[in-house]
């Protein structure tokens, strides 16, 4: 460690001082809310710390209010846990301190870039012409993606959003099946508008209606549309039918986007690659690499097919540029302007996986996630609401009293879970009935943790029976003693 400052030799004893509890610590945080601020709180000297107690004192006060996300039990959001590669990446990426902004202020930083793209596109079934971003995550890839769909669809109706803005331009519409929050977002960020949505039915089995998105797109024809598909929703993971969307959606010229957040990466998976069949004739893609490629935050990407649009939709006037010859700045093609280089994880990951070992990421989620749903199954009083199609699956808790609330009981089930600490699960709504997601999507989480997540939750389910039982008797003899 000779020469390097004392301030990152802190941190790396830091680190080692956090990973190391990794194995016996609750998931959950030990402490949240308001308290954290006033623990953080102090008053801002005139002189300024010792650099290694501020270190120090901050890792203290941190480390009790961190929600393990990385833990190999952690179920509640598709999270994901960074590889040691992809971390050690990352630290590189902080100490090189590159702003990657263009290709002159970051040499490395935009060329790294180009190569991992092309490997996502080839591992992803992408076009292999297609341009590129990488954007903080699958929110702001929305936002570039739409944002070149949004070019192109007015401009093939004689309208420049780029230089008249949309007041006065052809309304745009956008049709969605199973859809994101992000996705509604970018669409308000885009200054289309949320009333611009019309929400097509989706099949019981998962997917967007496609005969239905037919007699939505044929009820405004010549209409700028776009359409917004899903690979892999956040409730079941269910993907549609991409061959048959782009076929109806394409006939009426419309521009097809795909979230597929963390769903595309099926595609890198010969077992799962089936689901994606026909995503590559989609327009624009958005994904994210912090998620199931397991590189910390925060990295996304999108992919487009019409290089023109999306550099129409995102360019610099050529005034800012300093010009290097044969290569990209990226911030021709990405929302941001000054930005830190996030390629770097990303190649570092990928070719430390190499193709069989995203698969294999891949694949094990799905199958811890079906052990999961289906051992969570088998307690009593358990429903399965979604068995999972890829790592995603739904259970609910019911409760087997005289006037049941099943919502009730969930909610209660699952804090009982999340205070137990072994593993850390979130509620969602799911046709108008309370529901626990069930994400497995994290690289380490092998059959000993289902084991260990199934003993926990049957835990969880007595322990709120016991509660409801003392309740019930509470509330019976306090009754009797109102009565006399
Ligand atoms: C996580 C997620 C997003 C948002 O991605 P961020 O990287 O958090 O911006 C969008 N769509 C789906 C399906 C997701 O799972």
């Amino acid at each position: 460690m000779r020469g390097m400052e004392p301030e990152l030799e802190r941190a790396v004893e830091l680190v080692e001082r956090y990973r190391s509890t990794a194995p016996h610590r609750p998931v959950r945080p030990a402490r949240a809310g308001v308290a954290l601020v006033e623990e953080f709180a102090a008053e801002l000297s005139d002189d300024g710390e010792d650099p290694l107690a501020v270190l120090s004192r901050m890792a203290d006060v941190a480390e009790p209010g961190l929600l393990h996300t990385g833990d190999r039990r952690f179920f509640g959001w598709v999270i994901g846990g960074a590889l040691p590669v992809a971390v050690a990446a990352d630290w590189l990426v902080a100490a090189w301190d590159q702003n990657v902004a263009a290709h002159a202020c970051s040499p490395a930083g935009a060329a790294v870039e180009e190569v991992a793209a092309a490997w996502i596109r080839d591992l992803l079934g992408l076009p292999a012409h297609a341009s590129y971003a990488f954007t903080t995550g699958c929110q702001m890839a929305h936002v570039v993606a739409l944002a070149a769909a949004r070019h192109r669809v007015l401009v093939d109706r004689g309208w420049d959003v780029e230089s008249s803005g949309l007041a006065g331009g052809p309304p745009i519409r956008v049709l969605v099946g199973a859809h994101h929050e992000t996705l509604l977002r970018a669409v308000r960020f885009l200054g289309i508008g949320t009333d611009a949505i019309v929400e097509v039915p989706q099949r019981t089995a998962g997917g967007i209606d496609v005969e239905r998105l037919g007699d939505e797109l044929r009820r405004g024809p010549g209409r700028p549309t776009i359409v917004a598909l899903a690979a892999g929703d956040l409730d079941r993971g269910a993907f549609d039918d991409f061959a048959a969307a782009c076929d109806v959606a394409h006939e009426h010229e419309a521009w097809v986007h795909v979230d597929g957040a963390f769903g595309l990466w099926a595609a890198a998976s010969p077992r799962f690659r089936p689901l994606t069949e026909g995503i590559e004739r989609a327009d624009s893609w958005a994904t994210d690499m912090h998620k199931w490629l397991s590189v910390p935050y925060d990295v996304g990407a999108a992919f487009v097919r019409d290089r023109d649009a999306h550099r129409a939709a995102m360019a610099i006037p050529a005034a800012y540029k300093v010009e290097t010859t044969g290569v990209r700045d990226p911030f021709d093609w990405g929302p941001e302007w000054s930005r830190r280089a996030r390629g770097f994880p990303v190649y570092a990951t990928l070719r430390h996986l190499g193709r069989r070992g995203v698969a294999g990421i891949v694949e094990a989620c799905c199958d811890r996630a079906r052990e999961l749903v289906a051992q969570l199954g088998a307690l009593p009083n358990v429903e399965v609401l979604a068995e999972p199609i890829v790592n995603q699956g739904l259970v609910r808790f019911l409760d087997p009293g005289p006037a049941p609330d099943h919502d009730a009981r969930t909610r209660a089930v699952i804090a009982a879970i999340v205070a137990d600490g072994r593993a850390w699960f979130g509620p969602t709504t799911w046709r108008s009935v309370v529901a626990m997601r069930v994400s497995v999507s994290n690289w380490q989480t092998d059959a000993a943790d289902v084991a260990t997540v199934v003993e926990a939750v049957r835990d969880a389910i007595r322990q709120v029976e016991d509660q409801v039982e003392d309740q019930e008797e509470e509330s019976t003899s306090g009754g009797k003693r109102t009565d006399g």
